[in-house]
């Protein structure tokens, strides 16, 4: 019970282990504010935890009943082996994306605005609420390549913003509309003075303690820096940038921690590029999942037989954020399945296979639900309003692997701070724990 502004009634009661966990999802956030950052966190929580981490470079060293993680660029896959897997062992996969929509550093990042203004050249990544990016405290964050081809993390903390513009220059915005040219509009200001002492990638460089003209390459995006919260009456909402979806990566990660010891092979794989399409060498559409399995699987004797009997009995949760039913705009979604914030996960079917679930997934889905004890509901879409997709179908079509489709419904999608109940994130880790125990 939230003593935060006792005047107002509580309007549902969060249970303290719900508010436990959209505190680390918080913590997981704040680490991530890039995918590279959320692969280099999901692989530290599980080093943490007493998995070690293979190099996709070398022989691995894989036995019954170890944990291992393994990171590739802005995706990773965490696994568990149980003491008696087999050849035909099947795997139960847990699947989410790392990357977020946003903008993205360009090449020649420093340039120079009328008046004074250091400006950086950024590029829109994905699809961004765009209005959402205005007028907020913006990081750079990702990775910087030296010319001798080491990787560096790095991230500047506050430092730059998308200034929007005054309405006494904008007169008619309220009544017309925010129309923003993704060139012209976009490009942050971080900075005031001597042009010639502007350097976007000097910042980086100090950051990552290197000399700027070490820098051979860089993938850089810009990243929110407000800390998520919850927030409302009783305390029940929780806003964060990159819920779509380290919401997911978070649960996803969690679950695996938690779960026992079962029949299955227990992944998690989370991976980047889902939110331009997934066609990737670390992306769902890449080769980064089946040849992790495939390694597992010939670790274990596997034939290609047996490893195709395997893939046969496996299943692969894919959990991606969804949509609410907005009070504004009601008519927007199904007249009939209305996912509520609050009401736990949603499973997402769409009859044009946007999303990969079937029968036998919903049926598995609605099982695993059962047995944590959490609620579940449907999203469907409204047919004039075609939903989006995830890696579900992608890496079903890849694999061959029974893929069911599922997440949490939030408000705000693809906005710069999106809007979550604080049970649903904890309702879908409690699935998943109960989806890799099967
Ligand atoms: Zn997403």
């Amino acid at each position: 019970m939230s003593t935060d502004n006792p005047a107002q009634p509580t309007a549902v009661v969060v249970p303290a282990a719900a508010r436990e966990h959209v505190a680390d999802l918080g913590a997981f956030v704040a680490a991530s504010p890039s995918s590279y950052h959320a692969a280099e966190e999901v692989a530290r929580r599980a080093e943490a935890a007493g998995f070690t981490r293979l190099a996709e470079d070398t022989a691995w060293a894989v036995a019954l009943g170890g944990r291992h993680v393994v990171v590739r660029d802005g995706s990773v896959i965490a696994f568990t082996l149980p003491d008696a897997a087999g050849p035909t062992t099947a795997f139960t996969i847990v699947g989410a994306h790392t990357d977020s929509t946003g903008f993205k550093l360009k090449p020649k990042p420093t340039t120079h605005g009328a008046g004074g203004w250091w400006q950086a050249g950024v590029e829109v990544y994905g699809g961004p609420l765009l209005n959402s990016w205005l007028d907020r405290e913006l990081e750079l964050a990702g990775r910087i390549v030296t010319h001798d081809g080491t990787e560096h993390l790095v991230r500047t903390g506050p430092m730059l913003r998308i200034p929007q513009l005054a309405i006494h220059l904008d007169r008619g915005v309220n009544d017309n509309g925010l129309t923003l040219d993704k060139q012209r509009h976009t490009q942050p200001v971080w900075g005031l003075g001597d042009a010639e002492s502007a350097d976007v990638l000097a910042a980086l460089a100090a950051d990552a303690g290197v000399d700027p003209a070490a820098i051979g390459g860089y993938d850089v995006v810009l990243a929110d820096t407000q800390p998520a919260r919850a927030f409302g009456a009783g305390q029940a909402l929780f806003a964060s940038a990159r819920l779509d979806n380290l919401l997911s990566t978070h649960a996803g990660l969690t679950a695996l921690l938690r779960a026992g010891g079962a029949g299955s092979i227990q992944v998690f794989a989370g991976f980047d590029h889902e939110e331009i399409g997934s066609a990737s060498r670390s992306g769902a559409a890449g080769p980064f999942l089946e040849e992790v399995l495939t390694r597992i699987s010939s670790a274990l004797g596997a034939t290609v037989d047996e490893r195709a009997r395997a893939f046969a009995a496996s299943l692969h949760v894919s959990s991606d954020v969804g949509h609410a039913v907005h009070p504004n705009y009601t008519e927007r979604h199904d007249p009939a399945n209305r996912p509520v914030a609050g009401g736990g996960p949603i499973l997402k079917i769409n009859a044009n296979q946007r999303y990969a679930t079937d029968a036998h997934g919903a049926a598995a889905w609605s099982v695993a639900c059962a047995t944590a004890g959490v609620p579940t509901q449907e999203f469907v879409s409204n047919n004039v309003m075609p939903c989006g997709s995830t890696i579900g179908p992608i890496s079903a079509t890849r694999l061959g692997i029974r893929t069911v489709d599922v997440g949490v419904p939030i408000l705000s999608m693809h906005s710069a701070r999106e809007l979550t109940a604080v049970v649903d994130p904890w309702y879908l880790a409690r699935a998943m724990e109960s989806v890799f125990a099967r």
